[in-house]
C-alpha cells in the first residue's frame, strides 16, 4: 500500500523571479517547521535548495519533475556501489509493468518510439505535435491508458498519420510479429489506440459489470470474473492462519478450457526481464552492509527463481527484520492496485536510503504506536493487544521504477500481507526528498489564494501545511495501516473491489484523528495546538471540492485513494450539519470550504474511523460498499464544472511525476568501480528512449 501526493496542484507557469521570491520565503517556513522535529542546518539547505530545479517540462495534464538525491555523495563506495547495483536491477524491470497494464502496450510502445526517433516527414502539423504529446503520455503511464483514472487515452492524431509514419519508417525497427506487414501491425493494435470502445479502461470499477472482462489490464486472459474468483475461493483455506498472497504473482488465463495460473518467474512468464534483474541482486549480494541484509537479497532471488509464495513471504519477513541497513529497497510484485480484484501485483521498485536527521520523528510515533493504538476511537474488539514492530523512517529515494515511475507515492507501508503484518510488523516509510521536490515545486502557484476561504486559513497552510502533510504521512503510513486487526476467521478479502477504499480511509483517518490530539504537542511533533488545523482544511478542501480537478467533466470518482478522500470529506461534511461544523460558502459565484468547529470535525474524523475499522474487522462487505456508493463515488456535476473552471484559469498541471537522476560507474583499468557519481541533467525523451533501449527485457508479446 501506498500514499500518494494529492494536494495543491503544481507550478506550471510561474515566472522565474517571482518564484525565486516565494521560495526564499517559503524555505524559511520549511526550515523553521522541519527544524521543530529535525534539526537541520537551515541556512545551508536552503543554499542548496535554491540551486536545484526541481520544476521541468510540461505536457497534457502532467508536470514533471525531478528530485535530489541528498547525502548519496556521503555514502562509503561499497554502499554507493549496492545503491548502483540495485537500480540497475530496478530499471530491468520496467518492461513488466507495461505489458501487466495492456496486452499491446510493448508493441505499441516501440511503435511510438521508432516514428518520434525516426520520423522524417512534417513536424509542424498537429498531427505531428498531438503524437509527440500522447508518446509522453504512454510513457508517463506505462502504457496506453491514464496513469490514475485509468481511462484509455483519446489520441489527438488520426490512424492515417500513424499509418503513414510507420510506413515511412524503417520496417526492420518495427515490432513486426514473424511474416508480418506493417499493414497487418496496425490492423493488430489500432483498435486498441484508436477505438474507444476497445480496452476502455485498464480498471474497471464499476458496480455490476464483469470486472475482469471489462479491464484492459493483463492479469487475466479469456476468463470471467466469475471463474477467476471461483479459481481463488477454491485455493483459500479459512483456516490457514498463514495464508500467501494468492494469486499475487501470476496471470490467470483459460488454456484448452482450463483455468490455470501463469505464474511469473525467471523460468516462466516474465521471465527474460526477472533474469536481469536477479543478475543484478547477485552483484548487489557482494556487497550487502550485513548478514540480514544478505539474507535478504538472497531470499528474494530464490523468490523469483521458484515464482513460490511461500519463498516470498520467507523473503517478506526477512526484509521486515532488516532495520540496520542504511540503504533499502523494494523490488518486485508489489502493488495491486491495477487489478480490479485486487490480488494481482503490478511490478515495481525503488532504492533509498535512510535519512537518519528526519527519522528521528517517524521513531518518535513508532516507539508510541502502542499508545496510540490503545487511545484510538474503535472499538477495544478491534484493537492490537500489543502492536509489533511498527518500524518507520524517513527516507531518500535514489531511483524510482515500474508502478513508481515516474508517477510515484510519498510513503509506502510494506508487506501487504495481513498476517506477516501481525506476526513480525511492517516496514513504513516516508520519502523525505520526494515530498520536498512536491513542495519546492507548488510554491507560489496560485492554488491557495483561489481554492482557500480566507486569509486565516491561507496563513495556517502557509505556516504549517509541510509539516503536518508530512506528519498526515508518517501516521498514516507508520500507524494507520498498522493499526487493528480482523476479527478470527474474517476473509483479508472480504471487502472485495471496495478493499483498498476501506483501508486507505482507515489509514487516512487514523492519521487525521491523531493530527488534532494533544499528544502531538506533547511529542514535540507539532509546535502548537493550531497547527493541526492546516492538515484538517486542506484535507476537506481537497476531498470536497479541488481533487476534482483530477477526473473529467461527467466521470465518477474511481481511483482508492480519491475515493477515501471524498468518503471522509463528504461523511463528515454530511455528519456535520447539524452543528455546522463545516460549510461550503458561495462567494462571487464560487465554492469555499469553512470549517467553524475545528474540534467537532476531529469528533467526526473518530466516528467514521470506528466504523470504518468496524467494517474492515468483521468483513461487512455490504456497509463497506453502501459507505463507497454513498459518498466516495458520485460527483456534484455544478461544483465540479465550477472547480474546473476555476483551476483551469490557474493553468497548473494536477499531476505531478519524477525524472529520475543518472547513475555512472566509474572504473578503473581492471574494470572494478572506484565511485559513482550522479547527474541530473538528462531530458525526459532521453531518459524514456534510453530505457527502452537498455532495458528492453521482454519480447513485444507475451
Ligand atoms: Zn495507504
Amino acid at each position: 500500500v501506498y500514499m500518494a501526493n494529492l494536494k495543491n496542484g503544481g507550478i506550471a507557469r510561474t515566472k522565474q523571479l517571482k518564484k525565486y521570491r516565494l521560495m526564499k520565503r517559503q524555505l524559511t517556513m520549511l526550515a523553521m517547521a522541519t527544524a521543530l522535529c529535525v534539526s537541520c542546518n537551515n541556512g545551508k539547505q536552503a543554499e542548496a535548495e535554491a540551486k536545484f530545479d526541481y520544476t521541468n517540462e510540461s505536457f497534457a495534464d502532467i508536470q514533471m519533475l525531478r528530485y535530489e538525491v541528498k547525502g548519496f555523495d556521503e555514502l562509503t563506495l561499497d554502499q554507493k556501489k549496492l545503491v548502483y547495483y540495485l537500480q540497475e536491477a530496478a530499471l530491468q524491470g520496467r518492461d513488466i509493468l507495461f505489458d501487466q497494464n495492456g496486452r499491446h502496450n510493448l508493441v505499441i510502445r516501440k511503435m511510438l518510439e521508432t516514428v518520434y526517433t525516426d520520423y522524417q516527414g512534417d513536424k509542424t502539423t498537429e498531427d505531428w505535435k498531438n503524437f509527440v504529446t500522447y508518446v509522453k503520455r504512454v510513457w508517463f503511464s506505462n502504457g496506453i491508458h491514464h496513469h490514475y483514472s485509468a481511462d484509455k487515452f483519446v489520441p489527438g492524431f488520426s490512424p492515417e498519420f500513424f499509418k503513414q509514419a510507420l510506413l515511412a519508417v524503417d520496417a526492420a525497427k518495427l515490432p513486426l510479429a514473424e511474416g508480418q506487414t506493417v499493414e497487418a501491425l496496425c490492423d493488430e493494435v489500432f483498435p486498441a489506440i484508436f477505438d474507444p470502445a476497445v480496452m476502455a479502461k485498464r480498471v474497471n470499477q464499476a458496480d455490476g459489470e464483469d470486472l475482469v472482462l471489462t479491464s484492459a489490464s493483463y492479469y487475466y486472459d479469456g476468463v470471467t470474473q466469475a471463474e477467476a474468483e471461483a479459481f481463488y475461493n477454491n485455493l483459500k483455506d479459512p483456516k490457514d492462519e498463514t495464508p500467501v498472497m494468492y494469486g499475487m504473482n501470476s496471470r490467470l488465463v483459460k488454456e484448452n478450457g482450463k483455468v490455470v495460473e501463469k505464474v511469473w518467474h525467471t523460468e516462466g512468464l516474465y521471465g527474460e526481464a526477472l533474469s536481469k534483474v536477479v543478475y543484478w541482486l547477485e552483484k548487489a549480494l557482494t556487497v550487502a552492509e550485513n548478514d540480514e541484509q544478505k539474507a535478504v537479497i538472497e531470499k528474494l532471488i530464490k523468490y523469483y527463481r521458484s515464482g513460490s509464495l511461500e519463498d516470498f513471504d520467507d523473503y517478506c519477513i526477512a526484509w521486515v527484520g532488516d532495520l540496520d541497513s542504511r540503504i533499502d529497497f523494494v523490488n518486485g510484485f508489489t502493488e495491486s492496485y491495477g487489478d480490479p480484484l485486487g490480488m494481482k501485483a503490478s511490478w515495481e521498485s525503488i532504492v533509498n536510503f535512510k535519512d537518519l536527521e528526519a527519522t528521528k520523528r517517524t521513531e518518535t510515533i513508532s516507539s508510541n504506536a502502542q499508545w496510540f493504538e490503545d487511545n484510538s476511537p474503535v472499538d477495544s474488539r478491534f484493537k492490537k493487544e500489543k502492536v509489533k514492530g511498527v518500524t518507520a523512517k524517513v527516507i531518500t529515494a535514489a531511483i524510482l521504477a515500474g508502478d513508481l515511475y515516474p508517477s510515484t507515492a510519498i510513503g509506502i507501508n510494506l508487506p501487504n500481507s495481513n498476517w506477516i503484518r501481525s506476526a513480525h510488523g511492517s516496514k513504513s516509510v516516508t520519502i523525505g526528498n520526494l515530498t520536498e521536490a512536491y513542495n519546492m515545486a507548488a510554491l507560489g502557484n496560485g492554488f491557495n489564494e483561489e481554492f482557500v476561504y480566507s486569509d486565516v486559513e491561507r496563513k495556517l497552510l502557509e505556516e504549517y501545511d509541510a509539516l503536518t502533510g508530512d506528519l498526515h504521512t508518517d501516521l498514516h503510513e507508520c500507524l494507520g495501516h498498522g493499526s487493528g486487526k480482523l476479527l478470527p476467521g474474517v476473509d483479508p478479502d472480504a471487502l472485495k473491489a471496495h478493499g483498498s477504499t476501506i483501508e486507505e480511509t482507515r489509514a487516512d483517518l487514523f492519521g487525521l484523528y491523531y493530527l488534532g490530539d494533544p499528544k502531538m504537542v506533547e511529542l514535540g511533533l507539532l509546535p502548537n495546538a493550531e497547527a493541526y488545523k492546516a492538515e484538517y482544511y486542506g484535507q476537506m478542501m481537497n476531498g470536497l471540492m479541488t481533487q476534482l480537478v483530477r477526473i473529467e467533466p461527467g466521470a465518477t470518482v474511481e481511483e482508492a485513494h480519491m475515493r477515501n478522500r471524498q468518503l471522509i470529506a463528504r461523511w463528515a461534511y454530511e455528519h456535520g450539519k447539524a452543528d455546522n461544523v463545516i460549510e461550503l460558502v458561495k462567494r462571487d459565484g464560487k465554492t469555499f470550504v469553512k470549517i467553524n468547529d475545528y474540534e467537532k470535525l476531529r469528533g467526526l474524523f473518530g466516528e467514521l474511523l470506528a466504523e470504518i475499522q468496524r467494517i474492515k474487522s468483521e468483513g461487512d462487505y455490504e456497509a463497506g460498499r453502501q459507505l463507497v456508493e454513498q459518498y466516495a463515488v458520485q460527483v456534484d456535476q455544478e461544483l465540479h464544472k465550477e472547480i474546473l473552471a476555476r483551476y483551469e484559469a490557474l493553468n497548473l498541471a494536477p499531476y505531478k511525476g519524477f525524472i529520475n537522476p543518472v547513475y555512472t560507474a566509474v572504473t578503473d583499468a581492471e574494470g572494478n568501480i572506484t565511485d559513482v557519481t550522479i547527474s541530473y541533467d538528462e531530458s525526459y525523451d532521453d531518459q524514456m528512449l534510453r530505457y527502452s533501449r537498455d532495458y528492453a527485457t521482454l519480447p513485444y508479446r507475451n
